[in-house]
């Protein structure tokens, strides 16, 4: 479909569905939005979601799933690899190990909750979309867009975009500090709430001021929920005391909410699904979720096991946030409203009212012929 008129697409990171719909109206009260989607969560974070949405590369296409990822035969001889796996006595000690590695995480020497024994056997590849480097910037929908930057750029956006409409371009404002204030003080907190309203409030003006003096079609679009944690857990601990200390037999790594296992013994990976599957709160992603998924590849896990939404792994070493448990998390499966993406447009972009990632890429790319 041939589509002359220029896109403004607002990308707002981890702006919940079930935030927005409470406080609709508070939020914005133009009527440019007349279509409204709920955008459902896929496996994994920010880090695989944003190439999702906006270049159609699946975990699988990029090589990497939630950032670190087994290597197997190549992996890691660094000095510093092999230094910290001389620590793994650490892992046995289940008191000291929470306070070491945070401290260890503070002098830099660790970045992840990867037991010190197995350290060496995994990477971090993972490339953000919005990090990408200058070369492959930002290919959004394989079209050209001119970016802004909310957070760096909000005092200026109206002057940008008013030099901008008379050339009629396609203009990309993103956000992304929401995600890391929903992750510290949770999406019930002040900060949030504090943080959505100014940024609608600027929106509103820019939107009112673009809708009025020129056409655009405007979208307006989050990646994924945020959701209060209820509570923590520790599955290493009846792991090790079940299955013994990983390494040897079997591997083993859970960030926040996701655990992912792998051992060449396949019996014993069948005693450790079972064990898993009676833990309520867990889910073993069956094969065909891993294909709609994209995520068949061995080295991201032969189980690949998510929690329930509310609930995140401790240790926990998420992000930047290291000195206090985190009060909002993402990454479920869960279909609730605080879990899902937003998607407002002034067009009507889908028959259907609940949109997956890939959905949202194939509308786009082919708005945008
Ligand atoms: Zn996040």
């Amino acid at each position: 479909m041939r589509n002359n008129v220029p896109f403004l697409i607002v990308f707002i990171d981890a702006l919940s569905y079930g935030f927005f719909k409470k406080n609709n109206g508070k939020l914005i009260n133009i009527n440019s939005f007349s279509y409204e989607y709920k955008l459902l969560p896929t496996a994994g974070y920010s880090s695989n979601i944003h190439w999702l949405l906006f270049a159609n590369r699946k975990p699988d296409d990029l090589n990497y799933f939630t950032d670190w990822n087994i290597v197997g035969e190549k992996a890691d001889r660094s000095k510093k690899n092999i230094c910290l796996k001389s620590l793994s006595f650490i892992d046995k000690v289940d008191y000291f190990s929470d306070t070491l590695r945070i401290f260890l995480r503070y002098s830099g020497l660790i970045k992840n909750n990867l037991p010190f024994s197995e350290i060496n056997l995994f990477e971090n590849k993972a490339i953000y979309f919005f990090n990408q480097s200058k070369n492959t910037k930002y290919n959004l929908f394989r079209k050209k867009f001119l970016f802004i930057d909310y957070d760096k750029h909000k005092r200026k956006i109206g002057l940008i975009i008013e030099n901008a409409k008379n050339e009629k371009i396609n203009i990309f404002i993103f956000s992304r500090c929401l995600d890391e204030i929903g992750h510290l003080y949770g999406p019930e907190s002040n900060q949030y709430k504090n943080y959505t309203e100014n940024l609608f409030k600027c929106l509103e003006i820019i939107l009112t001021k673009v809708l009025k003096e020129a056409k655009y079609n405007v979208i307006l679009i989050s990646d994924h929920g945020m959701t209060e944690i209820k509570s923590y857990i520790n599955i290493l601990k009846p792991l090790y005391l079940e299955f013994g200390y990983p390494g040897e037999d079997y591997i083993i790594y859970c960030d926040s909410v996701y655990l992912r296992v792998w051992s060449k013994y396949g019996c014993l990976i069948e005693k450790i699904r079972r064990y898993l599957s009676s833990i309520e709160i867990i889910k073993i992603l069956t094969e065909e979720e891993r294909r709609m998924y994209g995520i068949r590849k061995v080295k991201f896990g032969n189980l690949i096991c998510v929690l329930k939404e509310g609930y995140a792994f401790n240790p926990n070493h998420f992000g930047l946030i290291i000195r206090k448990y985190p009060r909002g998390m993402h990454g479920y499966l869960d279909r609730s409203d605080n879990n899902t993406g937003l998607i407002l447009a002034n067009i009507k972009l889908f028959n259907e009212r609940e949109i997956y990632p890939w959905d949202f890429y194939d509308k786009l790319f082919n708005l945008l012929i």
